[in-house]
């Protein structure tokens, strides 16, 4: 399969944990022969968090119509949010739901909130002590169900996200399911997100486990998302995540908040 689009990108004009500008992205995505990039920038509501840039979202706005203007005769931009931690900036999140002016929400959990403070999933716990791994396992799918409960947004952003980081299996079965159940309910999909692959792990987020769960309870739709923070990662290891784990979904993308199934070669 070509792919043509990459559902899940950052940009160093809004996520400050990347490394490529927006033009850079553009002109990869372009050389890389796609017909699609989709901008899914950090909205992040907690000023202690590590990188964060806080969301302008006018600014933005007039960004990706500047992109539009100097790539849109060779390539579709389409402009996302990336939503940390909704479960906990409810009023926020409300906010920019109404703001309705992106093609694609996806709702993700990076850090999570322990007794002594906010912890991001990719610390093993070492700098806080009592708390180990499968503790930040649990503690976030405890927050990945809340987030499931809330809704509203279009994609769950890489589910199963300690793995990237922490190369442990998950033990929530319960949570995993609930979680997986509310996100099919509300009309939202979860997505695979290659980002894993390039950190030494030998499955995408989610991996086949999680994947077979989510298509026995319902679940039809994926989108497929690098989650580049750099040119040189758009689409990096969409063959083998479709190869591995795509047969018998429906795959696409979101527009204007709808989601958009790939045809064939699409
Ligand atoms: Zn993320
Ligand atoms: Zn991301």
């Amino acid at each position: 399969m070509i792919f043509t689009t990459d559902t899940h990108t950052h940009s160093l004009d809004f996520s400050g944990d990347a490394s490529s500008y927006m033009e850079e992205m553009c002109r990869g995505a372009i050389e890389k022969g796609l017909k699609r990039i989709c901008f899914t920038e950090h909205v992040d509501f907690d000023p202690h968090y590590d990188d964060s840039i806080p969301f302008d979202p006018e600014k933005y706005k007039r960004a990706v119509e500047t992109m539009r203007d100097e790539f849109g005769a060779d390539i579709e931009i389409l402009k996302g949010i990336e939503v940390g931690e909704p479960h906990v900036y409810k009023k926020e999140y409300e906010k920019v739901l109404t703001a309705d002016q992106y093609d694609v929400v996806i709702a993700s959990v990076h850090y999570i909130q322990l007794p002594m403070g906010i912890h991001w999933t990719g610390h093993r716990g070492e700098d806080i002590y009592t708390y180990a791994v499968p503790r930040i396992y649990r503690r976030y799918y405890e927050d990945v169900l809340a987030v499931s409960q809330l809704g509203g947004f279009d994609v769950f952003g890489h589910f199963d996200l300690p793995k990237r980081y922490l190369k442990m299996e998950a033990q929530e079965d319960e949570l995993i399911e609930e979680s997986l159940r509310n996100i099919i309910a509300g009309g939202s999909v979860i997505e695979i997100n290659t980002s894993p692959l390039r950190k030494g792990c030998e499955e995408t987020a989610p991996g086949k486990k999680i994947l077979d769960l989510y298509r026995s309870l319902g679940g039809k739709r994926l989108t497929i998302g690098s989650d580049a923070h750099q040119a040189c990662d758009i689409i990096a290891g969409f063959d083998k995540a479709f190869n591995d784990f795509g047969a018998g979904f429906e795959i696409g993308y979101f527009k204007q908040r709808q989601f958009i199934a790939f045809g064939e070669g699409k």
